[in-house]
């Protein structure tokens, strides 16, 4: 596990992401259950970034569509750079121009457990199973990879709820859309930060009194169109 790609593609007199510890990647030194966080990203794609805390590190996948509590349903999983451990507290915007540039919201945070014994060993092999203990996500998951294992490309994963008493067909992304540090939506966090709301706001879902609105607005426009 090594930072150096994180802290090759950022800039940190810029970015106010965490540089993390010169000397991390040394294990968990407090000997605590280790953090897995979600962290929803509004750069140039909406996606949610999953995080696992492993070997003072954090392995890291962008999930496009967000995680599924929908065992039929397998979300893309494409696996980037170990972040620092101290990313799963990162809360706020990256400048524009920067890489990831965009609204960062920790979406979920909690303690993961591994179902087997390895670690290494699983994602050697490209499949890892794991309980989640988070505020919105829980119970077993799993992280298949599918694609660019022994290449150089990214490797894809899928992550997959498993069958168990919180598997269900709710849409957890539109269901629970605020953070679990701050109860802040994208939008909310752009604004704290002096940063761009309109463009943060469009990963949060639509208010109901706005879809009226253009509704509206689209019906008065087809109206004096004829
Ligand atoms: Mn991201």
């Amino acid at each position: 596990m090594s930072l150096k790609t994180y802290r090759e593609k950022r800039n940190f007199r810029i970015s106010p992401e965490p540089q993390g510890d010169p000397n991390g990647g040394a294990g968990n030194k407090s000997g605590s259950a280790p953090i897995f966080v979600v962290q929803k990203h509004r750069a140039t794609q909406l996606h949610y970034d999953f995080r696992l805390e492993h070997n003072g590190t954090l392995l890291s996948w962008a999930v496009p569509k967000g995680p599924s509590l929908d065992p039929s349903v397998k979300r893309l999983a494409m696996q980037v750079e170990d972040h620092p451990i101290e990313y799963a507290q990162f809360e706020g915007t990256i400048p524009k121009g920067e890489y990831g540039g965009g609204t960062v919201m920790v979406w979920d945070i909690g303690t993961w457990t591994p179902e087997q014994p390895d670690v290494d060993a699983a994602l050697k092999k490209g499949d890892l199973k794991f309980t989640l203990h988070g505020k919105k996500l829980r119970g077993s998951w799993v992280l298949v990879r599918t694609r660019g294992f022994g290449s150089s490309s990214k490797p894809t994963w899928l992550l997959i709820k498993h069958r168990d008493k919180y598997a269900c067909e709710v849409d957890i992304t539109a269901t629970k859309p605020k953070s679990a540090l701050s109860g802040k939506l994208l939008a909310e966090i752009a604004k704290a930060h002096g940063e761009d709301v309109e463009e943060a706001a469009t990963g949060d879902p639509a208010p109901a009194s706005g879809k009226t609105k253009k509704k509206t607005a689209g019906k008065k426009a087809a109206a004096s169109s004829r």
